[in-house]
């Protein structure tokens, strides 16, 4: 050991949205709170740092006018214009619609009715929200946090320290420790001075999910996933799900998906805060697809690229790339869709090619050119008469009939040259299984059926929201309004 134990009232292992939402609303009960980080200084903040937005229930001007310093009625209604409204029903309807029905009730239940008081929470305490814009703006999400993700974390971490919050960076949580009584009462952590022992009376893991595992991926999620590229950061292992799992909390939820969206071929194996920041926006994001079909090197289709609004398909169509030969698919447009504006600003640095036939994009992209020409004309061909209509936010119903897999919606001939091509791949944000936690308290759940003492969990780690699918801004979403609940419960139980 390197010396004597630590204390804190409430000990938080990790310091993404969910860790700092917890740091915030546990200091709000007047406790001393420590937050123990993997990474180092530089590198804080995990995936919530790479972030755009975040999806929240709203009823009009006056639920954003809180969160956009300085704006004016005229910017507020031209938000507003976009989007109206999104009322509980529409949230509770569009995650049952995305999971297939399988989210957990309970935990959607508060995530539905606590995301607008969160928001407004968040904002009392330093967070703003600018309208959403440039790349990220194909999402359907109206406002963003100001300076994305990145912006947010750097706020939270000014307020928390001036509020008292103790951060141990290059500190990895390794184990739970545990009285007589089952009650979790510290934790054993790597520091860069060797272990060290951290207690409380009350410990909240807010450390993420397993997406930069290999050897978990391989495990739950099944083969090809060991080798995904991640399009986060590299230090979320899994480490809270094992260490909880270790004292027999129980798992629940989806662990055999994930959220994987298409990324640019050449996206990098990880990325972390600092080197986002350099790079701005999501920049390997390629989220043109709901417009474009999508081939695989067949020169085949294998997905509704409009089944839905781009924010409620991105998140599985991951996998669904994944799944093709080499893991690799082509987002093919024609000249019509510079014309409409449809590119996302990232595009200007995406991989692909460019070329007045098809036959030479097909082999400037290593595409089946017979194939890829067929796919194309039975395409076109199959397209039903309606307007295109490019709204993110809405469908349009412009589909196509008698070919497989059907398109659904932004049907859009590609027939005008020059053609373009963009090379994507799977790209892992993270994985849907996590724990079981009380849904009022973000107690853990033990598997003999009853809550842990003295045990909390926010952010990814819990288990139940996702499966299968998600729609757009809701992993941070649901990080805030459980973090700031398991903040005030772990509070007020260190403080019995
Ligand atoms: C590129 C990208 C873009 C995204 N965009 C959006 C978006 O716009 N909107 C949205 O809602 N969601 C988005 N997501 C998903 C979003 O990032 C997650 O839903 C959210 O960040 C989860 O928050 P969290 O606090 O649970 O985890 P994280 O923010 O990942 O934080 C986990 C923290 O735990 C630390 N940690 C891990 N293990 C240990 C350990 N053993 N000891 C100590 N610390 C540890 C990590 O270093 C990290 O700081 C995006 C994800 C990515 C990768």
């Amino acid at each position: 050991m390197a010396s004597e134990a630590i204390h804190y009232d409430v000990l938080i292992v990790g310091a993404g949205n969910a860790a700092c939402t917890a740091a915030l609303s546990a200091l709000e009960q007047k406790v001393s709170v420590g937050m123990l980080e993997k990474a180092s200084k530089k590198d804080r903040g995990g995936n919530s740092a790479l972030t755009g937005h975040m999806r929240f229930v709203f009823h009009g001007v006056e639920d954003l006018r809180p969160l956009i310093r300085n704006a004016t009625e005229a910017e507020l209604q031209s938000l507003i214009d976009r989007l109206p409204r999104r009322t509980e029903e529409d949230s509770w309807d569009e995650v049952m619609r995305v999971t297939n029905n399988q989210s957990d009730e309970d935990l959607l239940q508060v995530h539905v009715t606590e995301s607008r008081n969160t928001v407004h929470w968040l904002a009392e305490n330093g967070q703003d929200w600018v309208p959403s814009i440039g790349a990220q703006a194909l999402g359907d999400n109206i406002v963003m946090m100001n300076g994305g993700g990145y912006g947010m974390q750097q706020r939270y971490y000014q307020v928390l320290e001036k509020r008292g919050l103790k951060m141990y960076y290059d500190t990895s949580a390794l184990e739970l420790m545990q009285d007589s009584q089952g009650r979790v009462t510290g934790v054993v952590a790597l520091t860069p001075n060797g272990i060290q022992t951290f207690t409380a009376k009350a410990v909240i893991l807010a450390c993420g999910s397993f997406e930069s595992n290999p050897e978990m991926r391989a495990r739950y999620l099944g083969p090809g996933w060991d080798m995904v590229r991640i399009r986060g950061v590299p230090f979320n292992t899994g480490d809270g799900l094992k260490m909880a799992m270790d004292i027999g909390a129980m798992p629940y939820g989806s662990w055999t998906t994930c959220h994987a969206s298409p990324q640019d071929i050449n996206v990098p194996a990880y990325t972390v805060p600092s080197s986002h920041a350099l790079a701005g926006g999501d920049s390997m994001d390629r989220y043109v697809y709901p417009y474009s079909i999508m081939v695989n090197s067949n020169g085949e289709r294998f997905a509704d690229e409009g089944e839905d609004t781009r924010g409620r398909t991105y998140a599985k169509m991951g996998r669904a790339i994944l799944t093709q030969p080499g893991g690799v698919a082509f987002q093919i447009l024609d000249a019509k869709a510079r014309k409409l504006n449809l590119y996302p600003s990232n595009y200007a640095k995406a991989t692909g090619a460019k070329a007045n036939t098809l036959e030479k994009l097909a082999e400037e992209l290593d595409i089946n050119a017979a194939n890829f020409v067929r796919t194309v004309r039975d395409f076109n061909a199959a397209i039903q008469p309606g307007e295109f209509n490019p709204d993110r936010y809405k469908l349009d119903g412009k589909c196509t009939a008698g070919i497989t897999p059907r398109k659904s919606n932004y049907s859009l001939s590609i027939e005008e040259p020059p053609f373009e091509g963009w090379a994507v791949r799977c790209g892992m944000t993270f994985t849907f299984g996590g724990m079981k936690v009380d849904a009022k308290t973000a107690q853990m759940q033990h598997v003999a059926g009853r809550p842990i003492a003295g045990l909390y969990a926010a952010g990814e780690m819990v288990g139940g929201l996702w499966v299968g699918n998600y729609a757009s801004g809701s992993g941070m979403m649901a990080g805030a309004t459980y973090g700031r609940i398991a903040g005030r419960e772990a509070a007020l139980a260190a403080l019995t």
